[in-house]
């Protein structure tokens, strides 16, 4: 259900302690963490700390938290790199969303390319 808990959700258990991850930052409402397969020098998850599927879903149920992971975000973006950095939302398979717990990429510490 939304907002709880799952247990057979990656990003709640890591949220909850019992996957490890790297966390570097954490709010009231969110928690960041690096991403295992990094795809710029630095790739950091922004995850609100309760389940949503996606962040469509975030946006509709609690936008304050929404904006609360924009929040750590930029926080990360700055402690990590120079502040400047890439936040992509991934929606939908047809999107690449392969983790059904909402989620924001913080991409930074490089020239992207454009897209
Ligand atoms: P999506 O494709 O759903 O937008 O992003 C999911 C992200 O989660 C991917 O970039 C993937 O590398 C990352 N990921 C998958 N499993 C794990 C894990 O166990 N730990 C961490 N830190 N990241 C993971
Ligand atoms: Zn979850």
């Amino acid at each position: 259900k939304a907002g709880e808990k799952s247990d057979d959700c990656l990003f709640c258990k890591i949220v909850a302690g019992e996957v490890p991850a790297e966390v570097v930052g954490q709010s009231d409402s969110a928690v960041a963490f690096k991403d295992i397969d990094p795809k710029a020098p630095v790739h950091v998850l922004v995850v609100p700390r309760r389940h949503h599927a996606d962040v469509g879903a975030l946006a509709g149920a609690s936008p304050e938290v929404l904006a609360d992971v924009v929040g750590l975000a930029d926080q990360v973006a700055s402690d990590l790199a120079d502040g400047q950095y890439r936040l992509i939302c991934n929606v939908g398979p047809k999107a690449g969303q392969t983790v059904f717990h909402a989620h924001a990429h913080v991409l930074a510490g490089t020239q992207l390319a454009g897209f």
